[in-house]
């Protein structure tokens, strides 16, 4: 059988099927996570020299001396984050975007803040070019959440704090999931998910990660 696809499709489709087997291979099972990250293209928000390495399972720089998590990381965290269509989502730390727009595909609405105004500026053009109109993107000191619209189902933050901040916990609401990296920001971290329940917090360890550390106030740029 002849092969009719033009060669530039042929790369395309492997190198998908690469960044999907290392998802897979690194415990990202979830359909549904699986499929929002094969429709969301992590390419279109990495900029400059490492363009072309979007594809890769690796973190990688963007502006601001921030970083776009490494894939596989943003597929264990969307997954553990048990997000279902009806759920509003905050996240903190919005970078590049992509991890907000993974979830907007998996959530009814979700809010994203970033303390560089830059940050959010970007993302949201790249939210615009791929018409994901359910994101709302702000400039904002995420440690005190977003309280003109919480309560929240869930919250994650991609940028790691000493301790949960109580301002997020308190805007879960009764049954929210909340993951967030907590520790040092110069040594390895854990990776933790909170439920909240009708009588208080629930607390589980999932794993070590590296995360950038969440910064008080708003970035000069
Ligand atoms: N989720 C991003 C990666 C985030 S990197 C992505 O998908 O690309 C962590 C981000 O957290 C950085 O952009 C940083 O500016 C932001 N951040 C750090 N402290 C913060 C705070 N207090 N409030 C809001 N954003 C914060």
């Amino acid at each position: 059988m002849t092969d009719n696809r033009a060669p530039q499709d042929e790369d395309t489709a492997e190198r998908k099927m690469r960044f999907l087997f290392a998802l897979r291979s690194r415990g990202v099972t979830d359909q549904r996570v699986l499929a929002a990250m094969e429709r969301i293209d992590r390419g279109a928000f990495v900029r400059g020299i490492f363009a072309d390495r979007a594809y890769d399972d690796m973190p990688l720089p963007i502006a601001c001396g921030q970083t776009i998590s490494q894939p596989s990381v943003v597929g264990l965290m969307t997954q553990a984050l048990e997000v279902s269509p009806r759920d509003k989502v905050l996240e903190v730390g919005t970078g590049s975007g992509y991890q907000a727009a993974v979830l907007s595909l998996l959530a009814r609405r979700v809010y994203t803040v970033d303390r560089h105004r830059r940050l959010v500026r970007e993302a949201e053009e790249v939210f615009a070019r791929l018409n994901l109109t359910n994101i709302t993107a702000r400039t904002a000191d995420g440690s005190f959440g977003l309280p003109e619209q919480a309560p929240f189902d869930r919250i994650l933050v991609t940028a790691a704090a000493e301790d949960p901040p109580g301002p997020l916990l308190a805007q879960m609401r009764i049954g929210a999931i909340m993951v967030l990296p907590v520790g040092q920001s110069d040594t390895v971290q854990s990776l933790i998910r909170v439920r909240r329940t009708e009588t208080g917090f629930e607390y589980e360890e999932l794993r070590a990660v590296r995360f950038v550390p969440l910064v008080e106030g708003l970035a000069q740029e």
